[in-house]
């Protein structure tokens, strides 16, 4: 393993992830970045207050989120260009994954401006691995629409062979489970994380059907993702069991 060395900055945009929890996960890079770049871009402000508050860091920081970004877009363009080095956070996680970037990335692109996205903490990754699925191949599909166009991306979905990953929320953890049974049949394998890198993390795993009846007995809260095993399950693995 080779330890780049600590250097100044060049005028570009940097992705930065943040913890999903607990917050050892942040990398060594990732605060070496927020202490030096020009400018923050956060979804909420007050949030990436706090956690640079927590970290010594006193940066100034501009709101960048789902509601302002096709407006605030070509400024921050043009602060790149004129040599700011600006840091995009999202609230946890990498931003762009199911949070803003992604426009920004892409405009970044097109003006000709670098991108340097850090490797660092997402939800999806431990989900994953924890569920015990084939993972050599996977589809991340984020947070499924909440009515229109639901039942056709999962129509879409019900051949699937390689293991998929959705967000949901914990209020409709139930209903969402009983529509992939309903769609995937109920004896499909399946794990639902919850609190990943929190005091209360939790993985279940099971049928769908067993995955129900759990949560069904429960209050449910707290952050939750979802695997579900593909319809033939793909892995170079999976006859060694
Ligand atoms: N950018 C984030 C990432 O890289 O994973 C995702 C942001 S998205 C707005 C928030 C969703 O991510 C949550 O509703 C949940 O599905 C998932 N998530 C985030 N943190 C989590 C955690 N600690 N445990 C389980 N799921 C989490």
């Amino acid at each position: 393993m080779t330890i780049t060395p600590p250097r100044t900055l060049n005028a570009k945009l940097y992705i930065v992830p943040t913890p999903i929890g607990n917050l050892e996960d942040i990398t060594l890079r990732a605060l070496r970045i927020l202490k030096e770049v020009d400018l923050i871009l956060a979804e909420d402000t007050r949030t990436t207050g706090h956690l640079l508050k927590h970290f010594q860091i006193e940066k100034p920081l501009q709101a960048h989120h789902m509601h302002n970004e096709h407006k605030t877009i070509e400024q921050i363009i043009e602060q790149i260009q004129k040599g700011k080095t600006v840091a995009l956070v999202s609230d946890a996680g990498t931003p762009s994954i199911s949070d803003p970037g992604f426009l920004l990335v892409r405009q970044c692109l097109k003006a000709g401006i670098e991108v340097e996205c850090l490797p660092g903490p997402t939800a999806f990754v431990p989900a994953l691995v924890n569920s015990g699925l084939p993972n050599d191949r996977f589809c991340f599909e984020g947070f499924l629409p909440q009515k229109k166009g639901r039942q056709t991306k999962l129509n879409k979905l019900k051949e699937e062979d390689r293991t998929m990953v959705f967000y949901e929320s914990p209020f409709r953890l139930v209903k969402a489970l009983e529509g992939f049974a309903d769609v995937f049949g109920a004896t499909r394998k399946a794990s639902v994380s919850r609190e990943l890198t929190k005091i209360y993390e939790e993985t279940k795993r099971g049928t769908l059907e067993e995955l129900i009846t759990y949560f069904k007995s429960k209050t449910i809260k707290g952050e939750i993702v979802i695997v579900i095993e593909g319809k033939k399950p793909v892995s170079e693995y999976i006859n060694e069991e």
